[in-house]
């Protein structure tokens, strides 16, 4: 098999090239490569410098990720650094493209770094449940609160600001000879700097000290952000060699921990979750995209068409409310530019490709069209029939209810087939995910547009299938519902939130209801109420908070008293929630965390898996997605089927048996029992 190293010469100076397509990952065997590359660029006495390059695409764009479950094989990437760091001739970085994780790591470890202007360099390792080995470097370079910045956000930085942060030397379009011609000379001058032996930034300590224990704070129980600011520390106390041996140290106990292997599972289940449908077709070509209803989820629809790049209508009911819709659009786009994330140019752009109107004739050269009006069938049918008559027989037709029939919308219009649901969630133009809801009639061609357009968007799409409430709020009705019990049974608001909030979700059930307004939540349980089943167990609290006014937030007072942004527990809910015991009969007792958690999990998993039986989701990884990227499940958990997986099924299963009098809603699923009964895994059911 060819190396996937190469030496080059150019007079004095040896160029070593990494080229290992598609992106030069540091795998074992390019280690093994260039360890001996390296050896014998530094011990033949013809070469006086040597400059480290990347072929293709770019340096290198981190590790080896099928290697990752695994303890790394020698040699280790510190071997490669500690060469670069007592050799005896200078080492050049020539950086283009990805220079990510491990080839930042090493990248640093050499004497000097000269970047492409397309390069990007960052430690994305965090996302993926580790910390870099090279934090005790990367300190003496950027200083302490810059690292803390990029080891825990694991964003990419851009070449002008990885020089402006120290990183590198300097920019270059030709990057690769001005590496060679920096490397001959640090060899002319005979010394150059070795990154381990800097000094330390003189730094605020107290300053990292706070921002160090924020992040430790919302790291809400995950572990690389806590062992980044514990490395940080380390590289500021002690001396290099010790420090840099006990990051090392951490580093390899966290790759292929628990929460490393739920991180990467849930990016291979992203990437399964976008992957089209066998069947899906070919994308059909979309420009110009309406959207119907300017209100919130509307304008958050529109200012992400109008990031992709779309051409943009707006549908209001009439110009005045089209101003509202215009004012909460151009106040995002005042606020992004007023922080710098926008050129005015691209504002102007956006704002160029931007349409409002009432009459339903501006659809008529649509590629789609986006209704977003109240969560109304008869309302919505009256939208999509208009629509029918005014759109291009396939200019596809998609709503962002949150739970109607699709196939109802379907019904009142001509070529149903162009249908589909496109669930957005809120602030649409903030969360990523996107549920695609394929109705009984959409046609493969519309799934791949909206695939399509979703990856234009920038948007993690999940295919799922028509169910009241799809994947994501099917399933969290089942765990709303388990909280609601936990209250009734002796628990307090503050409680659940508090066990919830511990279990590592951003908020807790009540504090999130407080936030989005009891009142539509009531409404839509009036309005329920007449199919519910009776042997379903129903907690009225909520009623009785809205029948006193407390509406959440905007009212200072739901779940909550609400009194400058602050939470404060009341007792009158209290009293409200012992009423809600007592008239039931129920003798309340203490409930702990760990009850609470299991029960909210085993809820969502019950219910996930009649998802799964029913094809609602095509697979079990896709309902992980779903709960992290839309509802805050912890991502280093890995979503509920994976936690799932790592609990038991037995003992999920048990846990769901003891619910039995909560009514049919939670009355075990038959593929959970098969699954826990025969020992197998949701894993295996992925595809
Ligand atoms: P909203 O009340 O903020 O906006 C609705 C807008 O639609 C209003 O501006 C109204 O003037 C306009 N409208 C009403 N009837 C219309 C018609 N016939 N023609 C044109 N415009 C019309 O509501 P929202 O929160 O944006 O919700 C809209 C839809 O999105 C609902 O189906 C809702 O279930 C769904 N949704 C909401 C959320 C959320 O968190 N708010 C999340 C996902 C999905």
């Amino acid at each position: 098999m060819a190396s996937p190293v190469h030496t080059e010469r150019h007079g004095k100076v040896a160029v070593v090239e990494i080229d290992h397509a598609p992106h030069n990952a540091l795998s074992h065997q390019v280690r093994v490569a260039l360890l001996a590359a390296l050896r014998e660029a530094l011990g033949d006495s013809g070469v006086h410098a040597v400059v480290l390059a990347g072929a293709g695409r770019g340096f290198i764009a981190g590790s080896d990720m099928a290697e990752l479950a695994a303890p790394e094989a020698a040699p280790g990437l510190a071997a490669l650094c500690d060469l670069l760091d007592g050799a005896a001739k200078p080492v050049v970085a020539a950086l283009h493209g990805a220079c990510l994780g491990e080839g930042l790591d090493l990248a640093i470890a050499c004497h000097g770094r000269v970047m492409a202007p397309d390069a990007t360099a960052g430690l994305p390792e965090a996302r993926i449940g580790m910390v870099s080995g090279g934090l005790a470097r990367l300190v003496r370079l950027a200083g302490a609160t810059a690292a803390l910045d990029i080891a825990t956000s694991g964003r990419s930085l851009a070449a002008d600001e990885a020089i402006k942060l120290g990183l590198a030397d300097e920019v270059a379009t030709d990057w690769r000879q001005q590496a060679i011609a920096r490397a001959a000379a640090l060899a002319e001058a005979g010394h150059w700097p070795v990154t381990s032996k800097l000094d330390l930034p003189v730094i605020d300590r107290a300053a990292f000290d706070t921002a160090a224990r924020a992040i430790a704070r919302r790291a809400r129980g995950a572990v690389a952000p806590v062992a980044v600011v514990e490395a940080l520390g380390w590289a500021l106390d002690l001396p290099f060699a010790e420090a840099d041996a006990k990051t090392r140290g951490r580093a390899a106990e966290l790759r292929g921990g628990p929460q490393s292997t739920a991180l990467l599972h849930i990016m291979h289940a992203d990437r399964a979750a976008a992957r089209a449908p066998a069947d899906a077709g070919a994308a059909w070509p979309i420009k110009h995209v309406g959207v119907i209803g300017g209100g919130t989820m509307g304008s958050g629809i529109a200012l992400s068409l109008l990031e992709a790049g779309y051409q943009v209508t707006i549908l209001e009911t009439s110009l005045t409310a089209a101003a509202g819709a215009e004012a909460r659009i151009r106040a995002v786009h005042a606020r992004h530019y007023g922080a710098g994330r926008l050129t005015q140019a691209a504002m102007e752009s956006r704002l160029r490709r931007l349409a409002y109107t009432y009459r339903y004739e501006r659809m008529a050269d649509a590629d789609m069209v986006i209704e977003a009006v109240y969560e109304n069938m008869e309302a919505k049918q009256e939208v999509f029939r208009a629509l029918s008559t005014h759109t291009k027989r396939d200019c596809i037709l998609a709503s962002n209810t949150s739970a109607l029939d699709i196939n109802r919308l379907a019904d009142v219009v001509e070529a149903p087939e162009r249908v589909v649901g496109l669930h957005f969630f809120s602030p649409a133009h903030v969360m990523r995910l996107l549920e695609i809801v394929r109705a009984d009639r959409t046609a493969p061609e519309v799934i791949a547009t909206a695939l399509a357009i979703a990856g234009r968007m920038r948007k993690q799409p999940v295919i799922s299938g028509v169910c009241d409430g799809f994947i994501g709020n099917r399933i969290l009705a089942r765990w709303w519902g388990q909280c609601d019990y936990a209250l009734e049974d002796g628990a307090f608001p503050e409680e659940v939130d508090a066990a919830i909030e511990g279990y590592g979700f951003a908020m807790g059930p009540y504090a999130v209801a407080d936030l989005a307004g009891l009142d539509i939540a009531a409404a839509g349980r009036k309005r329920t109420a007449p199919t519910r089943d009776p042997r379903a167990r129903d907690v009225p609290i909520i009623d009785w908070l809205v029948e006193q006014g407390r509406y959440g937030q905007k009212t200072g007072a739901g779940w909550y008293r609400h009194d400058g942004g602050r939470r404060a527990v009341d007792p009158l809910v209290h009293q409200l929630v012992e009423r809600a015991s007592s008239a039931k009969g129920i003798t309340r007792r203490p409930i702990a965390a760990e009850e609470i958690q299991a029960r909210a999990l085993a809820a969502m998993v019950n219910e996930a898996a009649k998802i799964l039986a029913e094809g609602i989701a095509q697979r079990p990884s896709d309902i992980d997605v779903v709960l992290v990227h839309g509802y805050g499940f912890p991502a280093w958990r890995g979503g509920p089927m994976h936690a799932a997986d790592q609990v038991g099924l037995k003992t999920i299963l048990e846990t769901v048996r003891r619910m039995g009098n909560d009514g049919p809603d939670f009355a075990p699923a038959p593929l959970l029992v098969e699954l826990a009964d025969s020992g197998r895994s949701f894993a295996s059911l992925n595809r």
